[in-house]
């Protein structure tokens, strides 16, 4: 396996200070899991940082901050989930499996039409994420983007114009992207997808079966 489609640094930093959504959250650990050379660069990044904290003056550090920090920690508020540091082998990485309770096997998939199933994960936030199983061949509808949606492949690949995404890879997508996925021609995709805004579908059909999906 070899992932192409690795998520940027930008993202990773965001990640380690604790700015993301849970739900981007979710996707950024699982592709940590998957992906060894991002795993890599976010390692440099967190021994970067570190670096810079232990060099920064003290006075830097506000009381107001210290203290948001250890509420932080004694209120568990922002519950990131817990990156994996061994292999995995089964569909789902580590940090995926805490929120559905076990292996591939325990999703609880709810049919969307046209053989595409999907699970709505529980988040604590406004973000929310999906697991999504796209037969082989089936293509989404036109979308564009109210705002940032981040999609991991965990099973099969799809295809998006000129680029393929298999296991591990990270499709970004925001505002300014209106695209097409279709699942490669073969075995199911299976997906994690995470949105902090509604897709918007160029198609009636979509558009109607929007809200009931909560897409
Ligand atoms: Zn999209």
């Amino acid at each position: 396996m070899q992932v192409t489609h690795q998520i940027g640094d930008d993202f990773l930093a965001a990640y380690a200070a604790g700015q993301l959504p849970e739900a981007f959250d979710l996707v950024v650990a699982s592709h940590l899991s998957l992906c060894p050379p991002a795993r890599e660069r976010y390692d440099a990044l967190e021994a970067l940082g570190g670096t810079v904290l232990e060099s920064a003056p003290e006075a830097e550090m506000s009381a107001g901050s210290l203290e948001a920090t250890l509420a932080r920690i004694a209120g568990g508020a922002s519950p990131q989930p817990e990156l994996a540091r061994t292999k995995t082998c089964d569909v789902l990485p580590a940090p995926l499996r805490d929120y559905v309770g076990g292996s591939i096997e325990s999703v609880k998939w709810r049919p969307v039409g046209m053989g595409v199933k999907q699970a709505i994960l529980p988040m604590s936030d406004g973000a929310s994420a999906r697991l999504l199983y796209i037969p082989g061949g089936a293509e989404m509808p036109d979308h564009g983007h109210g705002g940032l949606e981040m999609t991991l492949v965990l099973k099969g690949a799809f295809l998006d114009g000129a680029d393929r995404f298999g296991r591990g890879d990270v499709e970004i997508g925001d505002e300014d992207l209106v695209h097409h996925p279709v699942a490669e021609a073969g075995e199911p995709c299976i997906c994690l997808a995470a949105t902090d805004a509604p897709l918007k579908f160029s198609g009636w059909l979509p558009r109607l079966v929007q809200p009931f999906l909560k897409i």
